[in-house]
């Protein structure tokens, strides 16, 4: 199934005869985007009428002299309906400059706050503002409710800066245009599990309809010379493509519900944040949510008493794990006191696997905290160096992030009966040299988990 990450079918003229038009190229889902609050509640509608679309909702740059605190409330509003998926589109161009930098600025920011709120990933328009767009997203996080770079125009230095930030990259009709090499170059290199394609109907109708209005059934012209400059089967990049359409724009749980916890034998596993603090190039969530059989995409993150009332009865239980797509520790809070209540009830031993940082997030050593609550820590320690690291792991502290880690793992020894090292041997990663820091500090468990293999 081939789907349009990206058209404005409010803009489609008989939209009826286009929509069965994709229908017969294998298009099987269209994320229909918005560009003001009028064109958002007709895209809402839409998606309400055809099975196949599904909306993401706010103010193009070029509308942004429309953004307002009241605007961004009808988005908000708009945003609660069903077959919402995602905020957008949002972000700079400085091309038209249709608006004053400063206003579209604040739009952007809001509408990423807006997403991380309401945990949808938040589509970005890019137009010669590459830099002040990619410090956006840094200052705000924006990694922690991820997104989608549409219509990618720049080149594969470009594309990496954008994938280190957490984000997906969608290529459009763009990619089939003579003079567009660089935009090739990208296509070719972007990791298959960040890639997206989309047709940003009307505009941008690729080769052969190049300079007519485009259409969603054209999305397979894109398919096929991305699928051309990777060298590889159209079938296999479509259903590659559609899979992480399917994740981002959370497709999946629709299927299956989210799970908060969930046991196993005796052991019992929390789902309490999708959030993280670096985005990790080996992590599975950029393919799926699921875990097993577990959906653990997070709709919204749950309280004390609602992960309380998922638990149930913890009676037989010896072991919590908290698991996920997520830093638990970002909710440090929540982690104590969930604990405190199911030791209350009789567990026995609690798990935790964590990035290291939280101390560099909360800005004072949390450790001491732990003390009595965590039985069991593993710690991603993932490079033998802070540049390996900074690329493996990326954040917004770069190469500062990778001593806090080690100086995490050495303090865990003195509140942790159990610590534990882990690295994904990442090309890159050297093993040997790991292990030697590893035992370097002493006290501490090693462990390599295989790249690719990641759960
Ligand atoms: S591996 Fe963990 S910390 Fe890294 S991006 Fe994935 S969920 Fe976040
Ligand atoms: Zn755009
Ligand atoms: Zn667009």
């Amino acid at each position: 199934m081939l789907i349009d990450t990206h058209a404005h079918l409010d803009s489609l003229d008989n939209l009826a005869e286009k929509l069965e038009g994709a229908k017969k190229a294998g298009v099987g889902r269209i994320v229909a985007v918005s560009s003001d609050p009028d064109s958002s509640e007709r895209t809402v509608q839409i998606a309400g009428e055809d099975e196949m679309v599904y909306a993401a909702v706010g103010i193009h740059p070029h509308e942004a002299a429309r953004y307002s605190e009241q605007s961004l409330f009808e988005i908000e509003k708009l945003a609660t309906r069903s077959k919402v998926v995602a905020i957008g589109e949002t972000g700079l161009d400085y091309h038209y400059m249709n608006s004053p930098k400063e206003v579209q600025k604040e739009s952007f920011r809001n509408h990423i706050r807006l997403a991380k709120k309401l945990k949808l990933p938040v589509v970005v328009h890019v137009r010669d503002s590459h830099e002040d767009v990619m410090a956006i997203l840094r200052e705000e996080g924006a990694w922690e409710t991820m997104g989608v770079i549409h219509c990618f125009s720049g080149d594969w230095e470009t594309a990496k800066t954008y994938l280190n930030l957490g984000f997906y990259i969608s290529f459009s009709g763009v990619v089939t245009f003579k003079k567009a090499d660089d935009v090739r170059d990208a296509a070719r290199n972007v990791p298959i599990e960040r890639l997206l394609i989309e047709t940003d109907s009307p505009y941008l109708a690729p080769v052969p309809y190049r300079g007519k209005p485009n259409e969603p059934a054209y999305v397979r012209h894109v398919a096929e010379k991305v699928a051309e400059v990777r060298g590889i089967p159209l079938d296999t990049l479509i259903e590659e493509t559609s899979l992480n359409a399917k994740n981002l724009f959370l497709f999946t749980s629709e299927d299956v519900p989210t799970s908060l916890s969930y046991r196993i034998r005796d052991s019992l596993y929390l789902n309490i944040t999708n959030k993280c603090t670096i985005a990790c190039v080996f992590c599975g969530k950029w393919r799926s949510f699921m875990l097993r059989d577990f959906n653990l995409r997070l709709k919204k993150e749950p309280s004390v008493d609602e992960l309380m009332e998922a638990v149930g009865d913890p009676t037989g239980v010896n072991e919590v794990v908290f698991v996920g797509w997520g830093e638990s520790l970002l909710r440090l809070d929540v982690v104590k006191e969930v604990v405190e209540k199911l030791k209350a009830k009789g567990v026995k031993s609690v798990r935790i696997d964590t990035d290291g940082l939280a101390n560099l997030v909360h800005g004072r050593d949390i450790l001491p905290e732990l003390n009595g609550c965590i039985d069991s820590i593993s710690v991603s320690l993932n490079a033998q160096d802070a540049e390996t690291y900074a690329r493996v792991c990326p954040s917004k502290y770069g190469e500062k992030a990778y001593p806090e880690v080690i100086e995490f793992i050495r303090r865990a020894k003195e509140h942790i009966p159990e610590v534990t090292a882990s690295i994904v041997t990442v090309p890159g990663v050297d093993v040997e040299k790991c292990r030697a820091i590893v035992e370097g500090i002493g006290g501490v468990e090693f462990r390599v988990r295989t790249y690719g293999r990641v759960g």
